[in-house]
């Protein structure tokens, strides 16, 4: 059990008050209490007695919180959030809002070791994994300034399966009824495909819905724009996303960052087309955002519709995520690109 209340899933709280020889039914109020109403002191627990909040101090439990250093708006009404953790790390989250839904984007870790050339996350170095608490509380800071959340991607900084455990934890606690209450088929992990995570990822028995970054079907072009294609290949990955879909017999979805004369050929399209036969997938095609010491450039508008036309006549689902929050450096592949201009001092 973590000494931290907020990092803690409500069988684990039902197991803590019971040791202080509390009623288990509590744990779901100290869990309402923190993620339904933000309270960040014990002594905010006012459904405990005072005897037993004063046994959980002694004990050194406490409700950890991120502070919110800075927030960004850009121009389209994305907002990006600085958040500085309890030892002083620093990430970044955002808030998309379309029509009547809010999408939040979090990081779970403060850096990345995928080493992926278009995202400015990969430049900086890498601090550490964040815990569940740090994660889910990017979503509950944003929905206390911004309202109710409806959308959950792990999307931000870092991989989500190379911070398996907290990744997991997080997501029962953000979709537990008592807190958030954010519905599974609302949340969305994106990983850059790591199969044996991904094989754990279809045991955990959840309606979570998985996006692949794919980003080129040819492996040598994989290769090149993410280091952590050189650790898995593209028939590992398909193999594991097959094994995924037996057992889940959920869709996936493949994300392709499209960058001008790299991977935006017809020819491209075409790889993509062949390595998805037989799998139940959709695309999105997200148009790339640059930033400081990364030389590549986005595709053509021109481009990327035609991108878009070969893959749905060949029956795959596609969409595109136009740029939301670039001006801010809050876009996709974006994070932490505030702080490299800094590190690397342009
Ligand atoms: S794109 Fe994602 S996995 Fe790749 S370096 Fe950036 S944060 Fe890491």
């Amino acid at each position: 059990m973590d000494k931290d209340l907020k990092n803690n899933t409500i069988e684990e709280l039902e197991q803590i008050v019971d040791s202080f020889g509390g009623k288990k039914y509590l744990a779901k109020y100290i869990f309402s209490f923190i993620h339904a109403q933000d309270i960040v002191e014990i002594d905010g627990l006012t459904t405990l007695k005072k005897e037993l909040r004063q046994k959980l101090a002694d004990e050194g439990y406490f409700i950890s919180k991120l502070d919110l250093v800075e927030k960004f708006v850009d121009p389209d009404g994305t907002v990006k959030y600085l958040f500085e953790m309890a030892d002083g790390v620093r990430v970044e989250s955002v808030l998309m809002t379309s029509k009547d839904r809010k999408t939040v984007c979090i990081s779970c870790q403060a850096g990345c070791r995928m080493g992926c050339d278009f995202c400015a996350t990969a430049k900086l170095r890498f601090r550490r994994n964040l815990t569940a608490a740090e994660i889910v509380d990017q979503v509950n800071m944003i929905a206390k300034d911004a309202g109710t959340v409806n959308n959950v991607v792990y999307m931000g900084m870092g991989e989500p399966l190379d911070n398996y455990d907290e990744t997991m934890r997080s997501l029962r606690i953000i979709n537990h009824h008592a807190g958030k209450n954010i519905g599974q088929r609302h949340l969305t992990i994106s990983t850059c495909g790591i199969p044996e995570a991904i094989d754990r990822f279809a045991d955990e028995k959840l309606q979570v819905h998985l996006s692949i970054s794919l980003h080129s079907a040819d492996q040598n072009k994989r290769e090149k724009l993410m280091s952590v294609a050189n650790r898995h290949g593209l028939d590992e990955i398909k193999a594991a996303v097959k094994r995924y879909q037996q057992r889940t017999n959920r869709r996936v979805m493949f994300a392709c960052c499209m960058i001008a004369g790299f991977n935006d050929s017809d020819h491209d399209a075409r790889g993509i087309i062949k390595l998805l036969t037989g799998i139940n997938a959709n695309v999105n095609l997200i148009e790339f955002n640059e930033h400081p010491g990364c030389e590549l450039a986005a595709s053509s508008n021109d481009r990327v519709a035609r991108f878009m036309d070969l893959l749905m006549q060949a029956g795959i689902e596609t969409t595109v995520r136009y740029k939301k929050g670039s001006k801010i450096k809050g876009a996709c592949g974006q994070l932490g690109a505030a702080w490299l201009e800094k590190e690397i001092g342009k």
